[in-house]
């Protein structure tokens, strides 16, 4: 059985005030064990949260990485630097890195197995444009992005990733996809993986990310190949990102 896996992503908000008020809201609410909860944040902020959270239910993770191991890199962050700071996990991919930063297949490939390298898991964002579903180019655009990390994995490794599927139109729109939609890519990303390691497929959890909320997240959830949830804006208030974590 894969544990549910619910993530926040902070993106560039947040200041140690702030953070420091909703790790102590996310901290004080009973939160179930059987679910596993995570907020990545600014890499900054990295070591707040390994003070905040140290030896509690909730971990944390960054929202990049290098995908070199060290040396003349003005402005990266290494993966050696993240395990520094008892970090577990570290999103590669998103789309916001892809659209702005160019961020091509293979380099988030690499981003990937420098994570696995320090030992942390990496969250392999793929998904697809508005143009990409309506050109019908859905399943083609996210086994692209998906088979570009497992070339460089080995089997053991892929069966260490996770992989969040965040259709773009989805994003921070209030638009969010249909379980059916949603689970339609899990299922197609589960095959790819299969197609590898049958192995890797069952353990791999698939997050769903893009407009999650409370009042959509339950159905999205009880999908059989939705493990889980990539939440941005509703993890910056604990409320809702309680409410999330509570309907898994
Ligand atoms: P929103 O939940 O704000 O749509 O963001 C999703 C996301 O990009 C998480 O990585």
């Amino acid at each position: 059985m894969r544990r549910t896996l619910i993530a926040g992503n902070w993106k560039m908000n947040g200041n140690l005030a702030a953070n420091s008020s909703l790790l102590s809201e996310l901290l004080a609410a009973p939160i179930d064990s059987e679910n596993e909860v995570l907020v990545c944040v600014p890499s900054l902020y990295i070591s707040q949260c390994a003070s905040v959270l140290a030896k509690t239910s909730i971990g944390y993770g960054a929202q990049d990485v290098s995908a070199h191991q060290s040396g003349a890199y003005t402005g990266e962050v290494s993966s050696a630097m993240l395990a520094d700071f008892s970090c577990q996990y570290v999103i590669v991919g998103h789309s916001e890195r892809r659209a702005y930063h160019h961020e091509s297949n293979d380099l988030v490939a690499q981003k990937a197995l420098q994570a696995l390298r320090s030992n942390i898991c990496p969250i392999v964002c793929v998904g697809e444009t508005l143009e990409q579903r309506e050109a019908g180019k859905t399943n083609e655009v996210v086994i692209t992005q998906l088979r570009a990390v497992m070339d460089v994995l080995d089997d053991g490794a892929l069966a260490r990733i996770v992989v969040a599927y965040e259709p773009v139109w989805a994003i921070g729109t209030g638009k969010t996809a249909t379980p059916a939609m949603a689970q339609e890519v899990h299922a197609v990303l589960r095959l790819t993986l299969a197609e590898r390691s049958v192995f890797a497929s069952d353990k791999v959890r698939i997050l769903y990310g893009g407009s999650m909320k409370p009042d959509n997240a339950k159905e999205l959830l009880a999908m059989p190949d939705i493990d889980g949830g990539l939440i941005g804006g509703a993890s910056l208030k604990s409320g809702d990102f309680l409410a999330i974590i509570n309907a898994a």
